[in-house]
């Protein structure tokens, strides 16, 4: 299958190429060579992305939701229809399964649908005064939005961006990845011909400091999101400080697993051993810390590492690949070190636990009895590693979900009603799937607590992050 992706800028309704810019060689991951190039947006490109945002916010906050959900309508049919040839860019860009990126395109198209839909709902409310007086609060769209977004859903979280930016009525600047670069500029070609207006959603690549230092430090730009990692977050903060820019920050986690002993254990293995290699396990909520109750942990540790075993790994395109590469060449570095410092620390390697001998391939990997003090148990690994260790009580089993400052998912299985209450109740995070992993919809909020940051994405708290409060008295 060949690379059929056209890389370029979009900016002020014209699509640019080239043309003397900088440029970024993108790298299929499956055997790490070169497949194109990107051109990367300078500094008059940025100047004349924030003045046609700038042109472009009173008109399209003024335009008709009516005819604002339209277009957005329009864009994810288009999605939908071209969700074969935008997944085969996706795969050969990020080393994701076909069927995997396939999905996320049609995921993608539902942020934009359920957003067309939800703007169309969002009423305000009235207080009514006992005297004839009456106050009204209503919610305003925010203005132009900058939106920087990672490599590992490089097409889903950035609709989930800006399909609410867009039906708030926020025209928005993007920065994608550099590592994704043709299946992201698919969803703006889509907006495009679905017929966005010039100026309302435009396309960045660029070096991220030189594009966030830039949109940032504008007056124009009113509202960022960021998808990431937390020092790059912490970065951002600072950044959105000097301009009082509104920021949500959704900055990944490292999510405990609760198994109680009463969990029917062979279905909870068959849906967490899938999980947790999805996307060779760069997912931010990705099922991380297994901690096992110790009357079924022996039982669990076999039962994971036989399914580890099976998992078939290979080039994404092919249609038996359970898990592809890597995303870049970081990822298997940062795993290996992860991984050997947990084993010379006790922690028993169970399944994997080596990298590819070529392109970013890491094996699916299962640590077991893993201590407290090792990096993995305490550092995102943001790759294909189950780590894991048994408890004995309920609350020994929360005060380990809960030690790590991250706060982003957490998950549990149990048939017990009443502890699976009480757990929802304890756990420090922003979701929380019990005998679930479906906690990233389009009608739910996601968002972190904690290091994991702050701000929802989905849902109609993600509109509310797009958008203002007005409260109007009247006499
Ligand atoms: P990184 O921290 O440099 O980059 C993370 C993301 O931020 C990338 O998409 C990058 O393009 C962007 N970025 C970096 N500097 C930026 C800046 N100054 N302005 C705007 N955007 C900027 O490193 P990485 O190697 O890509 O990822 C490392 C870690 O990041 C992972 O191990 C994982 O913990 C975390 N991560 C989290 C998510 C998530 O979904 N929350 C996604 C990707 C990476």
């Amino acid at each position: 299958m060949s690379y059929d992706a056209e890389l370029k800028l979009f900016i002020d309704g014209n699509w640019k190429s080239g043309e003397g810019r900088d440029a970024h060689i993108v790298i299929n991951p499956v055997n790490g060579s070169g497949i194109a190039d990107v051109p990367l947006a300078n500094a008059a490109d940025l100047e004349e992305a924030l003045a046609a945002a700038e042109r472009a916010w009173p008109l399209w906050r003024l335009t008709e939701v009516e005819k604002r959900s339209v277009i957005l309508h329009k864009a994810a049919a288009l999605l939908i229809e071209r969700a074969d040839h935008i997944a085969a860019i996706l795969t050969q860009e990020q080393g994701k399964p076909l069927a995997e990126a396939k999905a996320e395109v049609i995921g993608s198209a539902s942020m934009f649908t359920w957003y067309a839909d939800e703007i169309k709902r969002d009423y305000g409310r009235t207080l009514v005064r006992p005297t004839g007086q009456r106050s009204i609060v209503i919610r305003q769209p925010v203005g132009p939005t900058a939106t920087f977004t990672p490599w590992n859903f490089p097409i889903y979280l950035l609709a989930k961006k800006i399909a609410a930016a867009l039906a708030a009525g926020c025209p928005v600047i993007s920065r994608p990845p550099q590592e994704t670069p043709g299946c992201t500029g698919e969803l703006f070609r889509a907006l495009d011909d679905a017929g966005i207006p010039k100026g309302v959603a435009q396309l960045v690549h660029g070096k991220a400091d030189q594009v966030s230092q830039a949109l940032f430090a504008s007056p124009v730009i009113r509202k960022a999101s960021f998808t990431g990692s937390v020092p790059v977050g912490k970065h951002l903060m600072k950044l959105a400080a000097d301009t009082m820019t509104r920021i949500t920050l959704e900055l990944g986690g490292h999510a405990p697993v609760l198994i109680f002993d009463d969990c029917d254990l062979d279905k909870t293995l068959d849906m967490v051993v899938p999980q947790k290699f999805r996307n060779a396990g760069q997912v931010c909520v990705s099922p991380t810390r297994f901690y096992v109750q110790e009357s079924i942990y022996a039982a669990f540790l076999n039962g994971f590492a036989e399914r580890t075993s099976k998992v078939k790994i290979g080039d994404g395109l092919a249609a038996d690949t359970k898990m592809g590469p890597l995303a870049n060449a970081r990822r298997p570095d940062e795993i290996e070190k992860l991984v050997n410092d947990a084993a010379a620390k006790g922690a028993r390697v169970l399944a994997g636990g080596e990298r590819g001998e070529s392109g970013f391939f890491f094996q699916p990997t299962l640590l077991g009895d893993v201590p407290t003090n090792a990096d993995i148990m305490n550092e995102e690994p943001f790759g294909p590693v189950a780590v894991s260790a048994s408890f004995k009580t309920f609350d020994d089993a929360i005060e380990q979900a809960n030690r790590l400052p991250f706060g982003l998912a957490a998950f549990a299985f149990t048939e017990n009603g009443r502890r699976a209450n009480l757990l929802g109740d304890a756990i420090e995070s922003g979701m929380v799937g019990i005998n679930t992993f479906a906690i990233s919809t389009a009608d739910a909020p996601f968002g972190g607590v904690k290091d994991s940051g702050f701000g929802s994405e989905g849902g109609k708290e993600g509109l509310e992050t797009y958008q203002v409060v007005k409260a109007i008295h009247q006499a």
